[in-house]
């Protein structure tokens, strides 16, 4: 199971010569010049191109863009991706391939709002490529953009149980980025809404719908995979479901795994809630089951679907060794944790090379790669145009404009919640402007306080000449940042796993930062005298803004 599990993604902590190199050229900090590329051919005349119109990509056409723009760079029309990406056919083929369904509420790139998209689409291709037969198990959210998905077909009209009636649901069967999916579409109000999260129906209830539907589809379809992969609360339920129903109806063959990939979120739910899935919610309101512990005594008490599914799973993996100790030690899912140790693992989480790889992004104005990284340049360029960050000067006595290549760009694409550092994020912006680099922050608060606070952020600083926060989500703007930046920002305060510092360094991009969870499995400090052979990035330990400092240039 546990090869399945890790899939191809093993190689976790990759690190391309790209960003190697560029570690070594630049263990100077901010301080420095980042420029270490050759000059491109396109630049051979210092002398970038005055007239703009619409970038073209693929063609051999190739303008500037400029914030004057009526569609903004990263809104261009580009290639399809999903012709690019097919699963590889070339990867050794495990010796007894098995099937797997994942269960999940996210899936890059269609349904993606974070990490758990990018992993499950990951997961799945990682393994299929290794010859095991893969599903993917979605709500049909209304959101969801159905050009994306190749080969899309209504496969089976049936009923799921919900709240005492039996609710008529669809199951569709597409392909994307080589995977097959099952789409599940209720006829219910549940998963309608411009946005993946945050419609106007209850999303728990909506996920138990959910749960109870995969597992009545698999039974009127007569599927029975090795093994169901569920993940994070909102699956949570699916474990109590299978072995507590479906295992006495037909399904009896699935091994039921749960993949943790943040116990921030517990899945807290009544009795009752549970109850209208088809299960008796007042039986799991135990210890040793569903309830949550810190509501024992209270009225009413609480349960918690991540419990169940603790509980209730064959195996239970979180994403990355650091932090399965961390969740071993601290927060109140500990002892549950400590008491099914012996099913529980952390397995680093890996990106998915083909997919994140700045040498066939079609999302990029230029690829490149680690033999040939002309191309980086050519990406910085043209997002700090795009956003209108200084990238050029004049010599004395000279009235052409030549590029400027010698500013910092450090990037910072996140969620803006209070894990992802928010203060520190802010001090970065300040510490960066002090010492004349560039950053770019790319995000999106789900909280109107914080909304705020960075929509003031941007208020006074995007007129400026070196910051640009951007608030909002885009995914082929995170793709051209990633290749624009010379360093990539991650100030957690606790992070699973990460995976902005791993797509950073794939695109050549030293990342900087906090030693924690998944974070400090992947970068290791280039001051660490004891592991010089791992050193990657710049590490800082502390929360406070002095720590951070002294990993963006020198201690203050
Ligand atoms: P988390 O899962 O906690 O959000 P991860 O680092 O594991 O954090 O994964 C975040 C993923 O979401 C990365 O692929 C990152 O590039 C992407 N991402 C985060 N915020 C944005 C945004 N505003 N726009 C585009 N992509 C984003």
């Amino acid at each position: 199971m546990e090869f399945a599990l890790s899939g191809n993604l093993s190689n976790t902590c990759f690190l391309n010569s790209i960003s190697r190199r560029v570690v070594k050229q630049r263990k100077t900090r901010m301080l420095y010049s980042s420029a270490n590329f050759n000059v491109p051919p396109l630049f051979a005349h210092s002398n970038p191109p005055k007239e703009r119109t619409l970038a073209v990509f693929g063609s051999e056409v190739f303008v500037w863009p400029s914030p004057a723009d009526e569609i903004p760079f990263w809104k261009n029309t580009f290639p399809s991706r999903d012709a690019s990406i097919q699963v590889p056919t070339d990867i050794e083929k495990d010796s007894n391939p098995i099937h797997i369904i994942h269960v999940t509420a996210e899936m890059a790139p269609i349904a993606k709002v974070g990490g758990l998209g990018d992993v499950v689409t990951g997961l799945a291709r990682a393994c299929l490529s290794r010859g095991h037969a893969v599903d993917v198990m979605l709500p049909f959210y209304a959101c969801i953009e159905k050009q994306q998905i190749n080969d899309l077909a209504l496969i089976t009209e049936y009923n799921t149980f919900y709240d005492g009636n039996w609710v008529p649901t669809n199951a569709y069967r597409g392909v994307v980025s080589g995977i097959p999916v099952i789409f599940i579409e209720p006829s219910n109000e549940f998963f309608k809404g411009q946005f993946v999260y945050g419609g106007s129906y209850n999303e728990l209830e909506a996920y138990l719908f959910f749960s109870r539907a995969c597992l009545e589809w698999m039974q009127v379809a007569g599927v029975q995979p090795d093994i169901i992969h569920v993940h994070e609360w909102q699956t949570g339920a699916l474990p109590l479901l299978y072995w507590d129903m479906y295992q006495n109806l037909s399904l009896k063959k699935p091994r039921v795994v749960l993949t943790i990939h943040n116990m921030e979120h517990y899945g807290e739910c009544t009795k009752d809630q549970l109850s209208k899935c088809g299960l008796d919610g007042s039986i799991y309101a135990s210890m040793d089951k569903a309830i949550d512990d810190r509501t024992i005594g209270h009225n009413p008490e609480r349960l918690s679907l991540l419990k169940g599914g603790i509980v209730y799973s064959n195996a239970v993996v979180t994403v990355s060794p650091t932090y399965l100790k961390e969740t071993l030690c601290s927060g109140w899912l500990a002892s549950t944790l400590l008491r099914n140790r012996e099913k529980y693992f952390g397995i680093l989480n890996g990106i998915d090379t083909v997919i994140w790889d700045p040498a066939t992004d079609v999302f990029l104005p230029a690829n490149f790669h680690a033999q040939k990284p002309e191309g980086k340049k050519i990406c910085k360029y043209y997002v700090q145009r795009g956003l209108g960050l200084v990238s050029e000067g004049t010599l004395a006595g000279d009235p052409v404009p030549y590029i400027t290549d010698n500013v910092p760009l450090i990037v910072c694409i996140t969620r803006l919640v209070a894990q992802k550092g928010l203060h520190l994020i802010t001090q970065a912006i300040k510490r960066t402007e002090e010492l004349g680099g560039q950053m770019i922050v790319l995000g999106k608060a789900s909280d109107g306080r914080v909304q705020r606070e960075f929509e003031d952020l941007a208020n006074s600083h995007n007129q400026g000449s070196s910051i640009r926060i951007l608030l909002m989500y885009s995914e082929e703007l995170s793709h051209m940042l990633y290749a624009a930046a010379d360093m990539v920002l991650v100030p957690s305060i606790y992070e699973p796993c990460g995976l902005a510092q791993m797509i950073g360094m794939r695109y050549g991009a030293v990342p900087v930062v906090r030693k924690t969870g998944g974070l400090a499995d992947t970068v290791f400090d280039m001051d660490d005298s004891s592991n010089r052979e791992m050193a990657n990035g710049f590490v800082f330990e502390g929360i406070d803004e002095g720590s951070l400092n002294c990993a963006l240039g020198p201690c203050i």
